[in-house]
């Protein structure tokens, strides 16, 4: 039985709030660290439950932390609600069609508005255990913004702010149901700012020192380290300045932002520090200068198997994920418009549960073991959060079954009827876990040795220097 079992009424009576808290976000499509309107509408809603807010979290104007009760473990569920850029797009429309009321030109291709809204109303449902059940504990509800392409919450992290938390709760959307139990990789961004003196590119070229070609040497000079870095490890690049667009002027000034992954936050460093020899190598041969900006990162996620399995227990017990026929057939037309490449990458993992059939609705669950070590080659900011406390997180079925992340049919199912069910599902599945730890506080006790056995008697570093700014400029 879940332990959720006393809380289905006041689960169902407060859905229509909450879907209307994930449909009001999902039309505001805020992105990185200017979620302002998104924020306001969790804390309006989560101080009106009673919850104590704490605003301008680690001096980031868009992160709050809402916080009810007194005695007992601090339970945190982590919410995000930003949105990505250029990826506007009308709701349910089954082809690609830009919408006319996202005025910021983007949607929320990664599910972030349903996110938000199950960590909250996770939140409340554990507030609402815990006034009728006698059990003791602190709820509290992190608003996490800019976890596209800003490592909020490793910003958070390095000011400390979860450093008093038990265990940490969340979960991402997906198109299939399961403990999220894959490691992510650690990641550095940085600007690599080149320059050199213009001249007349035919007249005196030899007065001129290109930036352009210390950008382009650069980026030859990398992908000759591709081969001699470990073969988990990512580099990529944008030339986000290639120094004007007149090729008869030599280029005084080029730019090039480099995103460096790797599986351990020491070997994300270490290949940084290889990239920063290539870029003065290139520097050196073209006689630029060459500065590097240190913009954002994050550590690699690291697992706690005694949370993952508290969590899949609750997951087996709240059984399948039904949805009726009006929403199969939709997250079917959805399919179909989905490159089978898409489908089969999502299938292949779960080829045991799967039998050989692709649904439309993934309504079961993946299995876990606990012995497995995969690696899911993309990064987050929840991953320094679990560098601090014991964190454990769920994928839940929003969308139809091998939908991929940040496309345009994400954005299109965000406020469909599945969308809304598996938002409903994981809050469930987040206040389940919450309330079996509360049962057997022991775990809790396991779940913080296993993070200092995991960190092998390192504490948390944050990958990002105590000199970086905060990425945005404060209005
Ligand atoms: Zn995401």
């Amino acid at each position: 039985m879940p332990s959720i079992d006393g809380l289905q009424d006041f689960f169902a009576q407060q859905t229509p709030r909450m879907t209307a808290l994930a449909d009001s976000i999902w039309s505001l499509a805020e992105l990185r660290y200017a979620e302002t309107a998104s924020a306001r509408l969790h804390i309006d809603a989560l101080a009106q439950s009673g919850f104590r807010i704490t605003r301008d979290v680690a001096g980031i104007p868009t992160a709050f932390m809402a916080e009810w009760g007194g005695e007992g473990p601090v339970l945190a569920f982590l919410g995000e609600y930003d949105a990505l850029s250029g990826l506007n797009q009308q709701s349910g429309a089954l082809v690609c069609t830009p919408s006319t009321d996202s005025p910021g030109l983007a949607g929320h291709g990664c599910g972030h508005h349903l996110l938000g809204t199950s960590a909250h109303f996770a939140a409340i449902a554990l507030q609402q255990h815990l006034q009728t059940s006698g059990h003791q504990a602190r709820v509290r509800f992190y608003g996490c913004p800019a976890e596209e392409g800003g490592s909020g919450k490793t910003f958070m992290a390095r000011a400390g702010v979860f450093d008093d938390v038990d265990v940490a709760l969340t979960w991402h959307p997906a198109s299939f149901t399961g403990v999220f139990s894959q490691s992510t990789l650690a990641n550095i961004q940085a600007k690599f700012i080149f320059r050199g003196k213009a001249s007349h590119a035919a007249h005196s070229p030899h007065l001129g020192r290109s930036a352009l070609d210390a950008v382009e040497l650069m980026n030859v000079g990398v992908n000759y380290l591709r081969e001699h870095m470990p073969s988990d490890a990512r580099v990529h690049y944008a030339i986000t300045d290639s120094g004007g667009l007149s090729p008869n002027v030599v280029q005084a000034r080029a730019e090039v932002l480099y995103l460096i992954r790797a599986a351990r936050n020491h070997e994300a460093a270490e290949l940084y520090e290889r990239v920063k020899n290539v870029a003065r190598g290139a520097a050196l041969m073209t006689d630029c200068q060459v500065e590097v900006v240190f913009d954002k990162a994050c550590s690699n996620l690291l697992q706690n198997s005694t949370l993952n399995q508290v969590m899949y227990a609750q997951m087996q017990a709240l059984g399948r994920l039904e949805v009726d026929a009006r929403q199969q057939q939709l997250a079917s037309d959805f399919q179909a418009t989905l490159d089978s490449n898409d489908v089969e990458q999502v299938s292949r993992p779960l080829a045991s549960v799967l039998r050989g059939k692709v649904p439309a609705v993934f309504e079961g669950l993946a299995p876990y073991d606990p012995q497995a070590s995969d690696i899911m080659f993309g990064s987050t900011d929840v991953a320094d959060v679990s560098w601090v406390t014991p964190t454990v997180q769920a994928w839940v079925a929003c969308y139809a079954f091998g939908t991929p992340m940040h496309s345009w049919q994400m954005v299109s199912q965000g406020q469909s009827g599945l969308a809304h069910a598996g938002m409903v599902r994981a809050a469930k599945v987040l206040a389940a876990t919450a309330i079996s730890l509360l049962e057997q506080p022991e775990r809790i006790a396991e779940a913080k040795a296993e993070l200092l056995e995991r960190r092998a008697g390192q504490p948390y570093v944050c990958p990002i220097p105590a000199d970086v700014p905060l990425p945005f400029t404060r209005t």
